[in-house]
């Protein structure tokens, strides 16, 4: 972003706004923290402020402080139909295209506000007015810490708003395994530290919050619908709909899971494929140099990071994993060394 840029925003900010702060669908740590992250700090800057997300989030973030104030889309639409159409500024966090809204998308593009991204995702679209896009990032959540100090607001971000960035940072990052060969994300962290988080404390919530049923899928799910392609240096995870129901998933059960499959020794491509109401939910993880994005985007119409990325498939299950499996050949060479 440009220096003149920021300095339209600053002043944008300047009077009390009426701001909606946008998230993707099935929102994960980086989109929920970075989003409260923004909702603290510009409450604090005295705003009319909204935070919507498409879906809703999985239980192990609504310990987040200003949690309370997401709305869900999908479940109320119309208050936030009458806030789309109001509001004077969008946020627009841990998304680059309008098209990560689901159901929302068109009543956010048909919205006069004036569209602002921060985002950490590759080749943003041409759907904003403003465009804060660093790639080279641990996180959304970063980027906010990084846009609140450019504002010269440093001094507003408290324990609460610094709590909400830690969880983006940990979340994007696997607990800083990947994503974080940057020495700014650290020098970042500690200063959320001097701002009084209590980093152990929210590990524990994020993480040492699984249900037993949670636990068990996990399990299963290793024990019982693992793949090991050693040949692709590829292995893989499909849960049906029955596997699901029969450990009463709930929104954000899976989320980790396919990277137990990336942590064999000699993979380097990791996916799990998850039945859902009528579409087939595609986790793709990669170490070193494969872009799991370039394939999220070519066999499933997806996209996200260079190490992590996902799509939703319109075949079956049987289907979309036979298409994973039928594409490795292509890439056997690359997989076999990503160093
Ligand atoms: P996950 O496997 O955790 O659902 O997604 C990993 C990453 O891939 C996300 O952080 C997001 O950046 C990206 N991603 C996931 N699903 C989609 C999708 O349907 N479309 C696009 N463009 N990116 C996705
Ligand atoms: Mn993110």
């Amino acid at each position: 972003m440009q220096k003149s840029e920021l300095k339209d925003i600053i002043g944008l900010l300047e009077t009390p706004r009426k701001i909606l702060i946008t998230t993707h669908t099935n929102p994960d740590g980086d989109a929920i923290g970075s989003s409260l992250a923004m909702y603290g700090y510009l409450k604090k800057k005295g705003h009319d402020v909204s935070v919507m997300m498409p879906d809703p989030d999985p239980a192990f973030l609504s310990w987040m402080p200003f949690h309370s104030s997401l709305l869900v889309y999908r479940d109320q639409k119309e208050i936030c139909l009458k806030i789309i159409e109001q509001s004077e500024i969008i946020f627009c966090l841990d998304y680059n295209g309008l098209g990560r809204l689901s159901d929302a998308e068109g009543d956010v593009r048909k919205a006069k506000a004036i569209k602002i991204l921060i985002d950490h995702h590759r080749d943003p679209a041409p759907d904003f007015n403003y465009v804060f896009s660093v790639i080279e990032t641990s996180s959304t959540a970063e980027l906010v810490y990084d846009f609140i100090t450019s504002c010269g607001d440093e001094v507003l971000i408290d324990h609460e708003i610094a709590a909400c960035i830690y969880a983006g940072i940990i979340t994007d990052t696997g607990s800083f395994s990947y994503s974080c060969n940057y020495e700014k994300t650290y020098l970042v962290t500690a200063d959320l530290f001097r701002k009084g988080i209590n980093g152990e404390h929210i590990h524990r919530l994020v993480y040492d919050t699984y249900s037993e049923e949670r636990l068990r899928l996990l399990g299963y799910s290793i024990s019982e619908k693992l793949v090991v392609l050693s040949e692709f240096n590829t292995a893989y995870i499909y849960l049906s709909k029955d596997d699901l129901d029969r450990f009463n998933y709930q929104i954000g059960d899976t989320e980790d899971v396919v990277n137990y499959a990336l942590s064999i020794d000699g993979i380097n491509l990791a996916a799990l494929f998850s039945e859902r109401n009528g579409i087939v939910r595609v986790s793709l993880r990669s170490k070193g140099n494969f872009p799991v994005n370039d394939i999220a985007r070519k066999y499933f119409n997806g996209g996200g990071h260079i190490n992590a990325a996902g799509a939703d498939s319109y075949s079956s299950l049987e289907e979309t994993v036979r298409t994973f499996v039928e594409m490795l050949p292509e890439y056997k060479e690359k997989l076999a060394s990503v160093y």
